[in-house]
């Protein structure tokens, strides 16, 4: 079959399920709840900084909703994440395990606490980080003392595992903690794309000892920008609280910090956002997963691509739709993304590696065989929730 067929095919068969419109975006936000009472509110009540009602509220119904003991939300995902490698440990110097298929956030974090990234391969059937990969790999290269890990090459100590729910599906988790109780490294979920997911029916995120979430523009719910750190540690949750309020000592009057702190607490104004998109979550959820059942019959006919779904442990909230083509087929990538943005239909590859970016260029990896694949096989196709 010729390349002009299958692009023509696929273009079909994504504008199959989308509804007649002149442009759809790839992920567009949905505010047809409580956004306006919440945010009158919180105007009326002059609160609309970090302090205010909304804020405790939107922490509890987080905790509530992914079965989390503690939430704490913060200005965005990235600085959630930020929090939690620091509260995980992680000394200037250390390395990071993370895929080297992520948004670049996921390393940056890592460079903000003067750790050292180190990129791992992803599994074709999670597109998150592969256990079998990593475990055989840290066979080769890490070693174990005092314990602590260690890389045998870099000589550099080796302190955390933070995978990526990719597009809102979970990685092996159970697989990847037995790698981290051998290795005593300490797991930190990169699940700023997958609120809403579980896995083997529980809520991601409460599974590493602390997880990342992002409530961006672009996520499954936003507050405008926001995130939060989930724990299930009482201690971690306080410090977590602590340090991302300028690590000031509770006072009526007097500025005492600590610490070195960060001014990472998340406005009551975006909480007030949040608590009204929350409560419109379930409706998001079950709308995706409905419109990724679409988008899964329509490409069930096609030869020489593939739409992607859930692993069998996993209840993705299908945050990102992905195709996959074949690697024959790499080649229509391009075509493809410029013939579907040409028809109004919003789509994008996925994220260049990490590796390729100018400031990881020289971190330690792996072989990345897959993750490579990925990078030039993956489209993302229009996602939203108001699609369906
Ligand atoms: C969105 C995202 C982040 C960062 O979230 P922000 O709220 O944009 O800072 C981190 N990691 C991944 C994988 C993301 O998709």
């Amino acid at each position: 079959m010729d390349s002009n067929r299958l692009l023509d095919q696929i273009v079909s068969a994504i504008k199959s399920v989308l509804p007649a419109k002149k442009q759809i975006g790839l992920h567009e936000p949905c505010f047809a709840g409580n956004e306006w009472a919440y945010l009158k509110g919180c105007l009326d009540s002059g609160w609309v900084s970090s302090l205010g009602s909304y804020v405790t509220k939107f922490e509890q119904m987080l905790a509530e909703f992914t079965g989390a003991a503690y939430a704490v939300a913060t200005v965005n995902g990235t600085a959630a994440l930020h929090t939690c490698l620091l509260l995980a440990g992680v000394k200037p110097g250390d390395e990071v395990l993370l895929p080297a298929l992520t948004f670049v956030a996921t390393a940056n974090a890592v460079s903000y606490c003067g750790g050292v990234p180190h990129f791992v391969d992803s599994a074709p059937d999670t597109l998150g980080v592969d256990p079998s990969k990593l475990a055989d790999y840290l066979q080769d290269i890490a070693e174990l003392r005092d314990g602590n890990c260690y890389n045998r090459i870099t000589g550099r100590r080796i302190s955390v595992l933070l995978p990526v729910h990719t597009f809102g599906h979970p990685v092996d988790l159970d697989a990847l903690l037995e790698i981290c109780r051998f290795y005593r490294l300490v797991l930190v979920e990169d699940a700023a794309e997958a609120l809403g997911t579980l896995y083997k029916g529980r809520h991601v995120g409460n599974f590493g000892r602390l997880a990342a979430l992002s409530f961006n523009g672009n996520k499954i719910i936003t507050t405008g920008g926001g995130g939060a750190v989930l724990t299930g540690d009482a201690g971690l949750a306080c410090l977590a609280k602590h340090i991302t309020t300028t690590a000031k000592l509770p006072h009526l009057w007097e500025f005492v910090h600590d610490r070195l702190g960060y001014n990472y607490r998340l406005p009551n104004i975006n909480a007030a956002l949040g608590c009204a998109q929350l409560e419109k979550l379930p409706e998001f959820i079950n709308k995706k997963r409905e419109l990724a059942e679409r988008y899964s019959r329509a490409f069930a006919g096609l030869r020489g691509v593939s739409f992607f779904t859930e692993p069998p442990f996993a209840r993705s909230n299908y945050w990102l739709n992905a195709l996959l083509l074949d690697e024959a087929r790499a080649g229509l990538r391009d075509m493809l993304l410029e013939e579907s943005n040409r028809w109004g239909i919003q789509t994008r590859p996925a994220w260049r590696l990490m590796p390729e970016l100018p400031m990881y260029g020289d971190c330690p990896a792996m072989e990345l065989v897959v993750a490579q694949s990925l990078a030039r096989r993956v489209i993302n196709i229009p996602s939203s929730a108001v699609l369906v």
